[in-house]
């Protein structure tokens, strides 16, 4: 069987795991890891607390820093209300695209990469190369975060990381972070008549809206030159203020819900320090002088770290040096590079497929996509040896 051939019974096997994110992955990790250890690749399974899910990550090659990581995320998102043409967990061709839930987010590029394994293990391999597939990007990246916990701890350091989400085969090397946040306001309810016996918790969390305008504008004064989002600096948007019951009621609790998205890191260290210090200095005491339990809590939604672009950038470098691109994109949508970028690797997101096609029913990846994404790899040999 040639390299597309095993790819597609490959990816058609991977497809017929419904590993949405509220369930377990395992089988398909399962499966993943016997086709690596066939290979003569290491195969580490890293469970999470609950045990129902797992990241993979397996090594061919030596056992040393400065290798190449391939990583995708095994989940899915789900089919509910969606209306499909097809079995959405059961992989059908048609006009020479490959359908089904994951074929391009991201199944694809994670099959692509498991086919070449057995090509990659042949070889007398100088740089080592690693499988990293972790579980619920779609929910949080959780996986992602866990993964790197666990390469810190261990001791692991790969140079490079390329993230095949589907990008047509483009070349990212930045997008965005995604920071969601819940602000909880806990006042004094009390009647309106006497608004001195209460603490205002709506009050409370209209000045921490205003705090949030003040930072909006510092940011966009921040922005970095040449900075090629859009718009070019970190962003912040507050999506609700919650809070009270009636019109003679001090309202005791509010809420403000609101996310930013950071073109760089420094700018979310930023605005945490600035609300930190608003609250610890000046909201909290306030609140509390009337009422020692009242306070403001902020919880995670999720934080999604952006993929900062780079001036020197061997994972972009070599990408094109494969793909024979002549350039680097930025785009709207959070990934899990900003994770690996973290870890101090160099990243970029680069797969088959449409992110068009992505999340949306009668899902695919055409034919074609992933025969680029094949010769990426193959070419990827030479740079191993
Ligand atoms: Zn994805």
């Amino acid at each position: 069987m040639n390299a597309l051939e095993n790819t597609k019974s490959l990816l058609a096997e991977l497809i017929g795991f419904p590993t949405v994110s509220s369930d377990s992955n395992l089988d398909m990790i399962k499966h993943l890891a016997d086709r690596l250890s066939d290979c003569g690749a290491e195969v580490e399974i890293w469970h999470d607390e609950t045990g129902t899910k797992a990241n993979l990550f397996a090594t061919l090659g030596p056992n040393r820093d400065g290798g190449i990581v391939l990583s995708g995320h095994s989940d899915v998102v789900p089919v509910t209300d969606q209306d499909w043409s097809s079995e959405p967990f059961r992989m059908e061709e048609r006009d020479d695209k490959w359908f089904g839930r994951g074929t391009c987010d991201m199944k694809g590029f994670i099959a692509a990469a498991v086919a070449m394994a057995p090509k990659y293990a042949q070889l007398d391999l100088q740089r080592p190369v690693h499988f990293a597939f972790t579980y619920d990007e779609e929910i949080g990246c959780f996986g992602a975060r866990a993964l790197a916990e666990t390469l810190r701890e261990k001791g692991i350091n790969p140079a490079v990381a390329i993230i095949g989400e589907p990008t047509s085969m483009r070349i990212i090397e930045g997008h965005k972070g995604c920071y969601e946040y819940t602000t909880h306001f806990t006042g004094l309810e009390g009647h309106g008549s006497g608004p001195d016996r209460g603490v205002n918790a709506v009050e409370y969390a209209v000045r921490y809206v205003s705090k949030l305008l003040e930072l909006k504008a510092d940011l966009q004064g921040r922005a970095p030159a040449n900075s090629r989002f859009e718009p070019p600096w970190t962003t912040i948007n507050t999506g609700a203020l919650v809070g009270g019951v009636a019109h003679n009621v001090i309202p005791g609790k509010a809420r403000v819900e609101w996310e930013m998205r950071p073109v760089q890191m420094s700018d979310a260290d930023y605005v945490k320090d600035e609300l930190h210090r608003f609250c610890a200095h000046n909201l909290i005491p306030a609140m509390q002088a009337s009422h020692p339990d009242a306070g403001i809590e902020i919880e995670v939604i999720g934080e999604v770290d952006g993929l900062e672009p780079m001036d020197d950038n061997e994972a972009r470098d070599l990408v094109m040096e494969l793909t024979g691109a002549n350039g680097a994109d930025v785009v709207p949508f959070g990934t899990e590079a900003g994770i690996f970028q973290g870890l101090g690797m160099s990243v970029v997101v680069c797969g088959p497929g449409s992110i068009n096609q992505a999340h949306k029913p009668d899902e695919y990846v055409s034919v074609d996509q992933m025969a680029q994404c094949l010769e990426m790899l193959g070419r990827l040999s030479a740079k191993l040896v």
